[in-house]
């Protein structure tokens, strides 16, 4: 089985990710949590460039490539055998980030990022993808708590930017009802982790 999580900064994913995580093996389910871009050495030597750009930064396709390069060693080396071995994975992002903040806000275009995920990753899909969904004041109310306001690891881009990638997210919900739950990020993690678990009790039926 393999879950991602999705959502802007500051609304509480990676928390999510974790916790869900740590409930299945309590569970007794053999569970791998994981994150994006990294999971490998190889992906997490792409995140370092990712995040602190040599030079002026990378602009929008190279951004697109290097996480789709990323993903594409994530995938083949950790996500694909730990699948195939009957385990489970939640991976904190994947390519629905990817739509989001270059397809969508970055104008790279949803085709692009889908046809690099194709090359890259073989269009692998999660069985379900958790939206945390976040006002835009909760979400900079909770950045400005951890890190003094500082909203964007990759920097140089603006609340209009990050309001598109949370529309982005929206829209791919909405569009695939089926393969997203958009849960309310508001409340403490544990109120945020009732309410992840009930959403993927499907998954942990069949
Ligand atoms: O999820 P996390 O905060 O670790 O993401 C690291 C950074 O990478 C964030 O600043 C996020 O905006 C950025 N990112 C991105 N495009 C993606 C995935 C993440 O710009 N496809």
């Amino acid at each position: 089985r393999f879950i991602a999580f999705e959502g802007g900064e500051g609304t509480g994913k990676s928390t999510q990710a974790k916790m869900l995580a740590e409930a299945l093996a309590a569970r007794g389910i053999d569970a791998e949590l994981t994150r994006e871009p990294g999971g490998t050495p190889g992906a997490e030597a792409i995140r370092a460039l990712l995040l602190a750009p040599p030079g002026e930064g990378w602009g929008t396709p190279a951004e697109a490539l290097l996480f789709a390069a990323a993903r594409a060693d994530h995938v083949a080396r950790r996500i694909r055998p730990a699948i195939e071995g009957g385990r489970w994975i939640v991976c904190d992002r994947f390519v629905d980030s990817s739509r989001a903040y270059q397809g969508r806000a970055g104008g790279l275009g949803d085709a692009a990022v889908r046809a690099l995920h194709e090359i890259g990753s073989g269009g692998l899909r999660p069985d379900l993808t958790v939206l945390i969904d976040v006002t835009p004041e909760l979400a900079a109310k909770r950045l400005a708590a951890r890190d003094g306001g500082l909203s964007d690891a990759i920097g140089g881009r603006d609340a209009e930017y990050h309001g598109q990638v949370a529309d982005a997210f929206r829209s791919f919900a909405a569009a695939d009802p089926a393969a997203f739950v958009v849960v309310d990020g508001a409340g403490t993690p544990e109120e945020v982790h009732k309410r992840v678990v009930t959403a993927i009790e499907p998954l942990l039926r069949d």
